[in-house]
């Protein structure tokens, strides 16, 4: 499988000189497997360069949501691929199965947020009835979970060739009310992943103010990864005030927290354009150079981070 990252920011697009490396685009994330099955977790403002690239092609696109907030659907009418004549699209909605989506992908194109309106487009597009039932006829393993998150969601795991990916954002580890999941059933869920994505927006000094809005402290995701003994842990959905270089400090605090656990788990702070390669076989585990994947041209005050 091929992870390819498009928009690595939570909340908020934040484009800028400060975030230039890391990327100011919202949560878009592009999952090629071995089948040639083309999977697509979230909709923010990543997924027009995504669209792009996805228009040049034909094959049926399967759009993955977690959940409704604006930077997970923000990209979708400005997704090119909607507007080709029977491009097939699939949208695995956010909320449990039988809920109505209250202002969702689809329903922004309303004429007042958006000039069209959705049923307007030329493309197939449509919302799946049953996604577990949907997936079953794919040669993967398809899993969700829900969301410790403000107004619910999914995390998704997929399982291919003996590779697993995890992708778990806008989830609150520790939340201040009972957790629709718990940390444990998260260390299971995650288990043996190759690759997990999880949101890591804050830092302890955005505590106590943001505790309960639904994201998770850098410290407790990496408790997660190292209990999950996850290959390599990707920190993502990066908080819209926080620059590159505090995005950098994060990383290599990461990786010294990792290495003093004596962990085999690696780590990457997300960013646009950023490529893994997860390879496949019963046992394989992704190992990742992680200084070439290090943003190139990030300017650093000397003694900052390490090199
Ligand atoms: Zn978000
Ligand atoms: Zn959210």
């Amino acid at each position: 499988m091929r992870i390819s990252f498009y928009g690595v920011r939570g909340s908020l697009p934040s484009p800028g000189p400060a975030t230039a490396h890391f990327g100011g685009n919202t949560s878009c994330v592009l999952l090629e497997l071995a089948d040639g099955t083309l999977l697509i977790f979230d909709a923010g403002t990543g997924l027009r360069p995504l669209g792009q690239h996805m228009a040049a092609i034909d094959t049926p696109l399967h759009l993955l949501l977690t959940h409704s907030h604006w930077d997970h659907i923000q990209g979708f009418p400005f997704f090119t691929p909607i507007y080709q004549p029977e491009r097939e699209i699939h949208i695995c909605r956010s909320l449990p199965d039988g809920d109505t989506e209250f202002a969702g992908v689809l329903e922004q194109m309303n004429g007042h947020n958006h000039p069209l309106g959705h049923s307007t487009l030329p493309a197939a597009v449509g919302y799946m009835e049953d996604p577990p039932a949907f997936f079953e006829r794919y040669d993967f393993g398809f899993r969700r979970k829900t969301l410790n998150h403000p107004g619910g969601g999914y995390a998704y795991r997929i399982d291919e060739g003996g590779a697993a990916f995890a992708y778990v954002t806008d989830n609150e580890l520790d939340p201040p009310e009972k957790p629709a999941t718990s940390f444990d059933e998260w260390v299971d869920f995650c288990h043996g992943a190759d690759v997990l994505i999880h949101d890591a927006q804050y830092l302890e000094a955005d505590m106590p103010m943001k505790h309960g809005w639904g994201h998770s402290l850098v410290s407790q995701v990496r408790e997660l990864a190292h209990e999950a003994e996850v290959g390599c842990l990707i920190i993502y959905h990066h908080d819209p005030e926080r620059t590159d270089l505090e995005v950098a400090k994060i990383l290599d605090e990461s990786r010294d927290w990792f290495a003093r656990q004596g962990s085999r788990t690696q780590v990457v702070c997300a960013w646009e354009g950023l490529v893994i390669d997860v390879a496949h076989g019963r046992g394989a585990r992704t190992r990742i150079d992680i200084n070439a994947l290090r943003p190139s041209g990030l300017v650093v005050p000397e003694g900052t981070l390490r090199t």
